[in-house]
């Protein structure tokens, strides 16, 4: 070899050597900058036991704001009429149709009247047809009849003719209704992928009953539940001491026991029974100190329903896959790890809870579960075992926070009907027996039953927030098909033929169209002047824009005694001369004040104060029987007592005859 060839060969093998030390060096900048997107998400989705606790303050502060009245809170705490749950008495068969997610389910349960005897339960389980969740009510219903009617024909073949009496089926419905009765409500809006238009604002059992004559089947429909209901009506039926239900699958919400008297915006106008479910759709729970990226803010936005459900985007199955299928691509962009960028990366929703779950809990040395879904899901190939753990990482960083924000809710309900150990919140009242009881939460859903680990990053957080003494009380019980079973249960339990009504109302025993009359106001504005209904015609929030806190911090009960109606409202820090008691035409009490003053109210156990200054008023309608111009008002110790003495009313009719206890 020459002089100048050598010289060329040494020339080329630096080449050479300086195109792989650059390689090296672009690829380890690329990796930097993907692990830096992997700790900016990290960080952004911590959830430290403190920020938990701010969790679990915001949710029973909104909890009691959407008690206080309608739309004060983005948690709509739905009333639903269940005041009694299955008591174990009950007898005879009963359908359930359980509606509200993928699959559609029909039941027929046998019941033999000794707590916890199901005799027998039948179940066929259908996927509801793409095409009919965004098509017709009509549609969807006469799907849903002709295939209950299909099932009822092959159950009861060759078995006795049930005409002794029609039969009765739970509804269980699980999206946002307002229950007008304990067996008709009304569709508020679809979540979980449904979007038959013509259905919101629709009476629900109304369109399925017409579809079960349009079918020819003889069927009455007994209750109209959603599925935590029903998942709490046989997680009682069960055990005695269950007080919640939780349910986190596809979507999330939560239900639980609420005193009647705690639900101030019917005050007075429930039956004195003592408790009602309280159907909290608490999937569109918010507050400010949820920890959001901006690829919760992407999903929020490219979603059919923005500024909605954010606790159940940051929670359930139906997200949790999109959320790691965002992250992966975003790394996909911003380096080569993954090779060239996968279309399938920008198809949403591609990546399911159960790929996520089956990638995170992948135990194999060489993560080949990770790398078959990535490949055959997302079209990615030959990723190296490094990047493989880089996508599992991304999996635990997300499910851990949606686990741990479930606990946090869990305890926010706990802690509102005082059984997180702390003294709690009762009816805006700290309790002075704080001596933990057994406290039961019953729990459905594929994402929490299906996926061990998120289960375990929940209860992990139940026990760091409550602590081991109070943990060690509260027993989360998963409930198996609670929302099909608890339908039928609760459809026996409210059955027109059920055996054992001696125990149904705790006292007082009526119809179910006799609740209903007590509480027409409510939803119904044209029998108003029947029902002293204070809560009804005016949100305190309409002329008076202000935040939740300074709403929250005036607390105002009302109750009502032979003589008089009585209103209470802590106004802790407030002088008698920032108060305005005001009598307005047409009957109504206006409670105003201004408090001006940086104040905080340390004792308060119940609410966080985040601003100590600020505006309220709240107004109420008063009955016809108000003796207005006798009102009395008083202001001891920061509490402000007004007091409306009443005429004695002749009751000429039945609707007036119904005591209201307080
Ligand atoms: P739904 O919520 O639709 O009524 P389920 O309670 O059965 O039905 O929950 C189904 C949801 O649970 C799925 O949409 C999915 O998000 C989640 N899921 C099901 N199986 C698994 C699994 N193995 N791992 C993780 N999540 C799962
Ligand atoms: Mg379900």
């Amino acid at each position: 070899m020459g002089k100048v060839a050598a010289g060329v060969a040494a020339l080329a093998a630096c080449a050479v050597a300086g195109v792989v030390v650059g390689r090296r060096v672009r690829s380890r900048r690329k990796w930097k900058r993907v692990v830096g997107v992997l700790r900016e998400l990290e960080e952004a989705c911590e959830t430290p036991v403190g920020r938990l606790r701010q969790v679990v303050d915001a949710m029973a502060v909104e909890m009691h704001a959407g008690l206080a009245s309608e739309g004060g809170s983005k948690l709509k705490m739905l009333l639903t009429f269940v005041d009694h749950l299955p008591t174990g008495s009950e007898i005879g068969t009963y359908y359930a149709l359980d509606l509200g997610g993928t699959n559609f389910r029909i039941l027929r349960v046998q019941l033999g009247g000794r707590r916890s005897s199901i005799l027998s339960q039948d179940v066929e389980q259908r996927p509801i047809p793409q095409h009919l969740m965004t098509s017709t009510s009509e549609d969807l219903f006469d799907f849903i009849a002709s295939t209950l009617k299909q099932f009822v024909e092959k159950e009861e073949n060759g078995s006795e003719p049930s005409s002794v009496r029609a039969r009765e089926l739970g509804f269980t419905f699980s999206f946002p209704v307002k229950q007008l009765s304990i067996h008709s409500g009304i569709l508020i809006k679809w979540t979980k992928g449904f979007a038959i238009e013509d259905m919101v604002g629709k009476e629900v059992v109304g369109l399925l009953e017409a579809a079960l004559v349009r079918s020819g089947l003889d069927m009455r429909v007994a209750v109209l539940v959603n599925d935590t209901v029903g998942t709490l009506a046989l997680g009682h039926y069960d055990d005695a001491d269950t007080v919640a239900a939780v349910i986190i699958g596809t979507g999330t919400n939560a239900c639980y026991l609420e005193r009647a008297d705690a639900i101030i915006k019917c005050q007075g106008l429930l039956i004195t029974s003592g408790c009602m479910a309280v159907n909290m759709e608490w999937g569109n729970f918010w507050s400010s100190h949820l920890p959001r990226t901006s690829y919760d803010i992407d999903l929020d936005l490219e979603s059919p329903n923005p500024n909605d459900q954010g606790f159940e985007k940051m929670i359930s199955g139906m997200y949790l896959g999109d959320i790691v299928r965002r992250v992966i691509l975003r790394m996909s962009q911003e380096s080569d790890i993954f090779g060239p960028v996968s279309s399938r990366l920008s198809i949403p929703f591609i990546l399911q809870a159960p790929l996520l779950a089956a990638m995170h809990e992948d135990d194999s040395p060489e993560l080949k579960e990770v790398d078959k879904i990535l490949k055959e899901t997302l079209e990615i190939s030959e990723v190296s075992l490094k990047v493989r753990k880089l996508v599992v990482r991304i999996c635990d960083v997300v499910t851990r926070r949606a686990a741990r924000l479930a606990a946090a809710g869990i305890v926010g309900i706990l802690k509102k009907i005082g059984r997180d150990g702390s003294g709690g919140v009762a009816g805006g009242r700290s309790r002075s027996d704080s001596k933990m009881r057994r406290t039961v939460v019953a729990i459905e859903g594929g994402l929490y039953t299906r996926y061990m680990m998120f289960r375990e990053y929940l209860h992990e957080a139940l026990h760091e927030i409550l602590g081991e003494d109070v943990a060690q009380h509260v027993i989360l019980k998963v409930t198996e098909d609670g929302s099909g079973i608890g339908g039928a249960l609760l459809a026996a339990a409210n059955s027109s033929s059920s055996v054992d009504n001696s125990s149904r109302y705790e006292g007082i025993k009526k119809s179910k169209d006799e609740k209903m009359a007590m509480i027409p106001s409510f939803f119904n504005n044209r029998s108003r002047d029947l029902i002293f209904d204070p809560f009804f015609s005016f949100d305190p929030f309409r002329d008076f824009p202000m935040s939740n806190t300074a709403f929250i911090s005036t607390r105002i009960d009302w109750k009502e005694t032979p003589e008089a109606h009585v209103f209470k409202a802590d106004l802790p820090g407030l002088k008698k001369e920032e108060v305005k008691v005001e009598i307005e035409d047409d009957r109504v009490l206006q409670i105003r004040g201004e408090r001006s003053v940086e104040k905080e109210d340390k004792n308060d156990t119940w609410h966080r104060v985040e601003r100590s200054s600020g505006k309220f008023l709240r107004r109420f309608k008063l009955p016809e029987n108000a003796k207005i111009d006798q009102v009395k008002a008083g202001m001891e110790n920061g509490v402000l007592t007004v007091t409306v003495p009443k005429e004695e009313v002749k009751k000429t009719d039945a609707k007036k005859t119904i005591e209201i206890s307080g």
